[in-house]
């Protein structure tokens, strides 16, 4: 998607500060962190809600997990605990349309979410 932010990162039209990467997933640091850790698990593919998700896609959202796993554990918050969130539009919270799964870390998370 030419017209997509996190697409333009992907492709490397816009720099993204990456903690991680591999033939179809892109991890990078949050712009605006919510926690000591806080990083975006994307695929490489477009796809822009989990509304969207097909069959097709079972391997890429198993794929955004173990690369949750793989960075939780280099940025060190495995072992204390992190939260991992996807929203999926406006009532959600969901401001870029294309999916991501939030990696936070390094503090106490509360519950119920806000
Ligand atoms: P959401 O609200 O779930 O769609 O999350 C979008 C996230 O993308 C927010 O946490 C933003 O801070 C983050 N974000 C927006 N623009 C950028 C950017 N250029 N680089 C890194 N993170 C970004
Ligand atoms: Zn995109």
């Amino acid at each position: 998607m030419t017209d997509c932010l996190f697409c333009k990162m992907v492709s490397g039209d816009i720099k993204a500060d990456v903690v991680y990467e591999n033939d179809q997933v892109l991890v990078f640091r949050d712009i605006n962190p919510q926690a000591p850790v806080h990083v975006l698990a994307i695929p490489k593919q477009h796809v822009s809600t989990i509304n969207d998700l097909t069959a097709a896609d079972t391997d890429m959202i198993g794929q955004l997990y173990l690369a949750a796993k793989e960075v939780a554990t280099q940025l060190g918050v495995a072992e204390d605990g992190y939260r991992t969130v996807m929203n999926c539009n406006a009532m959600a919270g969901q401001t870029v349309f294309h999916i991501h799964l939030h990696i936070l870390g390094g503090r106490s998370m509360h519950w119920p979410p806000g």
